[in-house]
């Protein structure tokens, strides 16, 4: 009993460290000034003050800006209950089921606001406070706390800060602005523990790694490789979110070059585990990824679809092949291919609906620009999709897996002339389409090739 009572002493189970104190940083030594934050959090923050609650602007954005980046979004924490905060803004609603935050819209402009939550420590989980799946995932977490609390739930010394407009300060209270000088990635508290509670902060970890060119604290990266699997119990649709932010952070390419020097694109990335093991594969996904992370740094749109249709273009392309070999014709075999690539990964993804529609437009298109005689051209070029399919055949081309020839024809055949084109079209020799045509102009015509003669009429 007195040996039990001495090792929880020990371990700081009884007596814990000191609760950490905000370090409190000025102006002059930061240089974050009130007008970098949007009207829209300033307002909310100024409204919650007026009111006597504590209110910052929290998270990335205060990262972001110590950084000298523009922040995507602005999020505000704060002591007043969502209800409270519901109260004071007329534009406002309550989301959430699981935590409810509140979003208070101001023109166009939307800004989450969150109550101060608490996260589970080690004693809360040993008297079954918080709710945990058997690897420690927690499945809930929806405590309201302090500020100091809601720090240490954070997932990154550096995602831990707070910004106070009011006073141009900021709030650290785990080391993340020494953490942002020395561009190191720190998980608050124990990493092997904070990664079984949620185990996509594996995934943010190495996004921000990729994103902000940080190094990765040694007992940060150690544990992933052997959690890695975790991975597997968390729900999808959350998975797909992630991994959609990771993708899409303009910095793709070198996140995934960062999991791979980590060793850790096995599991964490399961869709890019099998593509990037085959040479083909991998220059198309990375080319992939660079032109979208040039669309996004540019600030033009990209199409999630379009994305996913090239990161899985390998895996119908090896299931396409295994099922014409079966003896299936190549279109249906590519139909069949399609569907049973979007049903495996949708288990793993939860890729929506609506994506899977769009990915499998884009691949029907591909064996289309093969036929460059006759009408087709015409057709295909008719299509709305037909830019989607276009810039995908392109890729295609740049990373070998097609002729580069084809992909200039149809870059040529666009831009040309009626004229033009009509000479650019291909002689309609091979192929069944133009032996059943021949056959039904000149009927019993003795010269058609025996195949055709044998061809049932159309
Ligand atoms: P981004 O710039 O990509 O939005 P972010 O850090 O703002 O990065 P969000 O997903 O918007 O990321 O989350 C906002 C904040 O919530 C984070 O800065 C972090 O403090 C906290 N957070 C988000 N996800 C987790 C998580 N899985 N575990 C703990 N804290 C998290
Ligand atoms: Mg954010």
């Amino acid at each position: 009993m007195i040996k039990k009572l001495i090792g929880r002493v020990l371990s700081g189970k009884i007596f814990k460290p000191r609760t950490p104190r905000a370090q409190v940083i000025p102006f002059k030594s930061h240089g974050v000034a009130r007008e970098q934050i949007s009207k829209c959090a300033l307002s909310v923050t100024d409204t919650l003050q007026a009111k006597g609650f504590a209110a910052f602007v929290a998270g990335g954005a205060v990262r972001d800006l110590l950084l000298k980046r523009a922040p995507k979004d602005f999020d505000v924490a704060t002591n007043a209950t969502p209800e409270e905060v519901r109260a004071l803004f007329r534009r406002s609603r309550i989301i959430g089921r699981r935590f409810q935050i509140v979003h208070v819209m101001c023109g166009r402009e939307t800004v989450e606001v969150s109550t101060f939550r608490a996260g589970h420590d080690e004693e809360d989980r040993e008297n079954g406070n918080a709710k945990a799946d058997e690897h420690g995932r927690l499945l809930r977490d929806n405590v309201f706390g302090n500020q100091q609390q809601d720090a240490t739930r954070r997932d990154l010394s550096i995602n831990a800060l707070f910004y106070d407009p009011a006073t141009q300060t900021v709030h650290d209270y785990h080391g993340g602005v020494a953490d942002l000088h020395k561009k190191r990635l720190r998980m608050i508290g124990d990493p092997v523990t904070r990664y079984r509670e949620d185990p996509v902060r594996m995934l943010r970890v190495a996004r921000f790694a990729g994103a902000l060119d940080f190094e990765i604290d040694p007992a940060t990266r150690q544990p992933i490789k052997e959690l890695a699997d975790l991975l597997s119990n968390v729900p999808p649709a959350r998975l797909f979110d992630e991994m959609l932010k990771l993708l899409l952070s303009g910095h793709a390419v070198e996140t995934v070059k960062r999991l791979r020097k980590e060793g850790l694109h096995h599991g964490l990335l399961p869709m890019l585990d099998v593509i990037l093991e085959q040479p083909l594969g991998e220059r198309f996904v990375m080319l992939a990824l660079k032109n979208t992370d040039i669309r996004i740094r540019g600030d033009k749109g990209v199409s999630p679809a379009f994305l996913f249709a090239t990161l899985l273009w390998h895996e119908v392309l090896a299931a396409w092949k295994v099922i014409e070999a079966e003896g299936v014709p190549p279109i249906p075999a590519l139909y069949r291919a399609m569907d049973q690539v979007l049903q495996q990964q949708a288990e793993k993804l939860a890729i929506p609906r609506r994506y899977g529609g769009d990915m499998k437009e884009i691949w029907a298109l591909q064996p289309r620009f093969d036929q460059r005689a006759g009408r087709g051209p015409y057709r295909l070029l008719e299509l709305p999709r037909f830019r989607a399919g276009y810039d995908f055949l392109l890729l295609r081309c740049e990373s070998g897996e097609l002729d580069q020839e084809i992909g200039q024809w149809w870059t040529r055949f666009q831009d040309a002339n009626a004229d033009e084109r009509e000479q650019m079209l291909l002689p309609e020799s091979a192929g069944p389409k133009k032996r059943r045509r021949r056959r039904k102009r000149k009927p019993g015509d003795a010269t058609a090739p025996a195949a055709a003669q044998e061809a049932p009429q159309p």
